[in-house]
Formats: C-alpha cells, sequence, structure tokens
C-alpha cells in the first residue's frame, strides 16, 4: 500500500518503474489532496496486478474499466460487465469480489483524503453487526474467522485516520478488507 506509506512519510515503492524512493517525513495532514487521485491508480493497479484471475494482457484494460467506473461514482457493476464480458472463464463470483473490493477501497481512500484535509486525525471504527467475513480468496476457514472476530472488536476503537488499525499484522481502514462492513464515523475531541 504505497499511497499509506506516502500519508506517513514513509518509504514509497514505485510501481511502475519498481524502484523505491523516499520522499522523506511529510506533515501528514497537510498534503495535496490531487495527489490522491494517483495513489487510487496505483492501488487499483496493485490490486489488479495480485489477482491471479486477470491475465497479464487484460490488466492495464482492467485498470482502465475499474479507473472509469470509479468516476462514474462507484459503478461496480460496469467494472463486473466489463471483466466478465473480456476475460475468458472468469467466474461471476471472481469478477464481482474483484470490482467490490476496488470500489470499497477507492470510496475509502477518497474518504480519507477528504477527512484528513478538513483537519480530522480520528476516527471511531463502527462495526455493522454482520459479520466481515471475506467471500473468497485464500486462507483458512479459521483464518477468516479470526479476522471476522478482530473486526468486531475493533468496534467503537479510535484509530488515527492516516494509520488504520491493525488486523492480522496488516494495517487496514473500515470497509478496506474484503468482505468487510465496517464503517467509521469522525472522532471531534469535546464532542464524545
Ligand atoms: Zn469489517
Amino acid at each position: 500500500m504505497g499511497w499509506l506509506s506516502w500519508l506517513r512519510g514513509g518509504t514509497h515503492r514505485d510501481h511502475k518503474h519498481g524502484t523505491i524512493g523516499s520522499f522523506g517525513v511529510l506533515p501528514t495532514v497537510r498534503f495535496d489532496p490531487d495527489l490522491v487521485s494517483g495513489d487510487v491508480e496505483r492501488m487499483v493497479r496493485d490490486m489488479i496486478a495480485g489477482e491471479s484471475d486477470i491475465p497479464a494482457a487484460k490488466r492495464r484494460g482492467a485498470s482502465r474499466a475499474a479507473l472509469a467506473s470509479i468516476r462514474r461514482g462507484r459503478d461496480a457493476a460496469n467494472l463486473t460487465g466489463w471483466l466478465l464480458n473480456e476475460i475468458e472463464g472468469l467466474p461471476k463470483a471472481s469478477a464481482q469480489r474483484i470490482a467490490r473490493t476496488i470500489h470499497n477501497r477507492a470510496t475509502v481512500m477518497m474518504r480519507l483524503a477528504r477527512e484528513l484535509k478538513q483537519g480530522l486525525e480520528v476516527g471511531i471504527w463502527m462495526h455493522s453487526g454482520a459479520p466481515c467475513y471475506p467471500l473468497a480468496g485464500g486462507g483458512t476457514v479459521a483464518g477468516k474467522e479470526a479476522s471476522a472476530a478482530a473486526h468486531k472488536q475493533l468496534s467503537g476503537k479510535r484509530f488515527k485516520l492516516v494509520e488504520g488499525a491493525l488486523i492480522d499484522g496488516e494495517m487496514c481502514w473500515p470497509g478496506w478488507d474484503e468482505g468487510c462492513r465496517c464503517t467509521w464515523r469522525a472522532y471531534i475531541a469535546g464532542f464524545e
């Protein structure tokens, strides 16, 4: 998650050239929101590159279709349709899972950018009540159940918007993980 490192002012991996550079220490809440669109693009490219169901020759087109869907405002059905039309033998459930996760992550990133720009720093994790259970993908059933339990335990807990919260050894945000139904509300000191 290069964009996250960038928000934090840490090391940044340039996926295009495969090199690692450093932006140095940046103030975490003062960044240019226009750059976030580049981060959304990077997230989309990374996710598609990590999907073994999408052949290498289709990645560029899939990224373009995903970004077009995001710009149209969360048009996950459109991206699902593109994937099914273009990739022979792709199971419908995979296409839906990929499209949903990409759109969820883009939504999280854009909301984070907006709130950080507004000067907000902390969120309160809100669990939906329904289990955040990954619908597909790898991992054992026990692992998935532990992950769903971790989401539930985070409910009501504060997290720094730039950092997210730690689940399974990885930092993530409400709504970021596959199958996650969590969201957050902004925490404003004195209004609790
Ligand atoms: Zn969740």
